[in-house]
């Protein structure tokens, strides 16, 4: 039975590489019919935080990686670490010095192969002795994660490329401990689009600010499934469980990953154009109310609202767009730019009474009606439609670009339209 597990140290946020090392995990744990993992590295206890795990462990359950079994914390596992230690310091295979336990890197050769990278050899006189328990008690990370693994049964280490160098040290103390070795995956950098590895200087780096900037969780583990690996199939655009079906390491690419920002933002309009405007409800919902246009649970029209997303969503790359490009259907004014009603509104004040007065008589108020009225009053009136419905439009919503704009005016409303028209024209 497979057994993976994903291990973060909680000193940060969860990070692009560490969701995609989660999501590896993950992927390949289902369509093993696995067990996927969730430990916590904290035995570092200056740098580690409860912040920090409950930030990684909201990260993990937005994207929907759920874990079989744990969370397990090395700090609850201080005495398990010491006892071995001690052991291989009894067999004569470690030392004792300055109050920390030493493990002896014996002469020879040390040769794994790896799922992603092939064989790789290191030569034992390379690598220094390596501290298992260091003088203040707590473990080191290349003591405690072999200690780990084979404990809760690891059958495959799939962890991030900058751990390959650590390695073979593990496996020395697998051998010491006549300890069967788990078979490792380590999985390619991810890089910004300068080719470096990605950080903060590249944008947004954890998974907290990509959920804020309004990506969809589906859409964000898709892209993230993609980065470095690839099935084979030509299309971008994979269910969960069709990913479950195809994952496998052999498919991991070697090289480094390059994070392509408007990859993901494409995945997600896609996301969002697909996603019901039910769900996009409770999704769109906090930006709302983070922006001040819904204040209050009990006065909400959802039925009007999920219209308005409806309309909207078509062309939103991020739920951020959604509930900035809805603003003139929440706001109670819309917001008016100067210089355009100087340059589209200013002297036609006499027609926008006119057409708020054509579409008093429009019933009922729908785009198709709507279309009709305002045709007609063009044509009375020896003019294109096009321009008038360029000046209507700013009128109702402050933009000059909006969805189709009869469908715009029949989610508004009569009232609403008119209201807003009529504030323009003569009185
Ligand atoms: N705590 C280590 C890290 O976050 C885990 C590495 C591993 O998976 O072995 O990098």
């Amino acid at each position: 039975m497979v057994r993976v597990r994903f291990a973060p140290s909680p000193t940060g946020a969860l990070h692009v590489g560490g969701a995609r090392t989660a999501l590896f995990n993950w992927l390949f744990a289902r369509n093993k019919k696995g067990v996927f993992i969730l430990r916590i590295e904290d035995s570092d206890f200056q740098r580690s935080t409860k912040e920090a795990e409950k930030t990684i462990i909201e990260g993990l359950s937005w994207l929907g990686l759920n874990w079989d079994e744990g969370p397990y914390r090395q700090s609850e596992r201080l005495d398990v670490y010491r006892k071995y230690a001690e052991k291989i310091v009894q067999e004569g295979k470690g030392y004792e010095e300055n109050g920390a336990l030493i493990f002896k890197v014996p002469l020879g050769e040390t040769t794994f192969n790896d799922i992603v990278w092939g064989e790789i050899k290191i030569k034992n006189e390379t690598l220094k002795d390596i501290v298992m328990i260091k003088s203040d008690g707590t473990p080191t990370y290349n003591f405690a994660v072999v200690i780990d693994d084979h404990d809760m049964g690891i059958t495959h280490v799939i962890r991030g490329e900058d751990h390959i160098a650590n390695t073979p040290k593990q496996i020395l103390i697998y051998q010491a401990l006549g300890w069967e070795v788990p078979k490792f995956a380590h999985l390619p950098m991810i890089l910004g689009p300068d080719k470096s590895k990605l950080s903060k200087r590249h944008g947004a780096t954890s998974v907290a600010e990509y959920k804020n900037m309004g990506f969809l969780p589906e859409a964000f583990f898709n892209y993230l499934a993609l980065l470095g690996w690839s099935p084979g199939i030509d299309r971008e655009i994979f269910s969960r469980e069709e990913l479950i079906e195809l994952f496998s390491l052999e498919r991991v690419i070697k090289r480094g990953a390059v994070f392509d920002i408007k990859k993901l933002e494409w995945m997600n309009a896609q996301y969002i154009k697909k996603t019901p405007a039910e769900k996009l409800y409770d999704l769109v919902l906090p930006f709302w109310k983070e922006r001040g246009w819904i204040t209050s649970e009990e006065n909400i029209d959802k039925e009007y609202l999920i219209k308005v997303i409806e309309l909207v969503k078509e062309r939103c790359k991020t739920l951020v767009e959604l509930a900035n490009f809805s603003d003139y259907f929440l706001q109670k004014e819309p917001t008016y730019d100067k210089i355009l009603v100087e340059q589209e509104i200013r002297g036609k004040e006499k027609l926008l009474s006119e057409v708020s007065e054509a579409l008093e008589g429009v019933n009922p108020f729908s785009s198709v009606n709507i279309e009709d009225c305002l045709k007609n009053f063009a044509e009375i009136k020896g003019l294109k439609l096009k321009d008038i419905a360029q000046t209507v439009r700013i009128a109702i919503s402050g933009k000059k670009v909006t969805p189709p704009l009869f469908e715009v005016m029949e989610t508004l409303g009569k009232e609403r339209v008119i209201e807003r028209i009529k504030r323009w024209g003569i009185v």
